[in-house]
């Protein structure tokens, strides 16, 4: 028996959402900047606490979100060096509490440029706006499983709180791709 969980990657272009994910799928990181035109579904298979869950990834373009509602999770991802894509998120993090939403703030080795101390954006996140709060580099593969391992564990403890219809749980397996958490 497997569970499916849709979660949908968000954020102002450039930010680092593609390598997030591949990074996290493929361990895979580019330097070259190829901006996502158009929505891309990973489907990876991961393991934690000894259950396996099948991810549907949904990597949003930033220039065009469009309405992205029916997602089980969100990973609102920011750059810690520029302050703008901060405000993109800041604006969408609207959700409802029952959808578990998980603040990101993406390259983390530049952090001599971040444009704000970590601990200031980490009360703001967590506090005020009750959502998760995670820094990583997609570049040098730093807390990308940690975030995913993060945002799985507050959904599945949500989803048995709330006993969740929309993580169903299936009998295929697709063992191709699976990371042990
Ligand atoms: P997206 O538009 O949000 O999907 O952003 P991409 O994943 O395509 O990344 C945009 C640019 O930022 C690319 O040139 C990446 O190489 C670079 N990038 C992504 N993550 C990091 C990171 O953690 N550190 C650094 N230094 N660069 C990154």
């Amino acid at each position: 028996m497997v569970e499916t969980l849709s979660i949908a990657v968000i954020g102002a272009p450039g930010v680092g959402k593609t390598s997030i994910i591949r990074q996290f799928i493929y361990n895979d990181f580019s330097e070259v900047y190829t901006p996502t035109r158009t929505r891309y579904v990973y489907r990876p298979s991961v393991i934690l606490n000894g259950n396996m869950y099948e991810l549907k990834v949904l990597d949003v373009p930033g220039n065009n979100p469009g309405g992205v509602r029916n997602a089980n999770a969100y990973i609102l991802v920011y750059d810690i060096c520029c302050v703008e894509s901060f405000e993109y998120v800041k604006s969408r993090r609207c959700g409802s509490s029952e959808v578990p939403i998980l603040v990101v703030g993406n390259k983390r080795d530049l952090q001599r440029q971040r444009f704000m101390p970590r601990r200031a954006v980490s009360v703001l996140v967590k506090k005020t706006w009750k959502c998760g709060y995670v820094e990583c580099s997609a570049k040098f593969n730093w807390h990308v499983v940690l975030l995913f391992k993060e945002l799985l564990g507050i959904a599945v403890a949500r989803a048995m709180r709330q006993n969740h219809t929309s993580i169903r749980l299936q009998g295929a397996l697709q063992r191709n791709r699976c990371t042990v958490m």
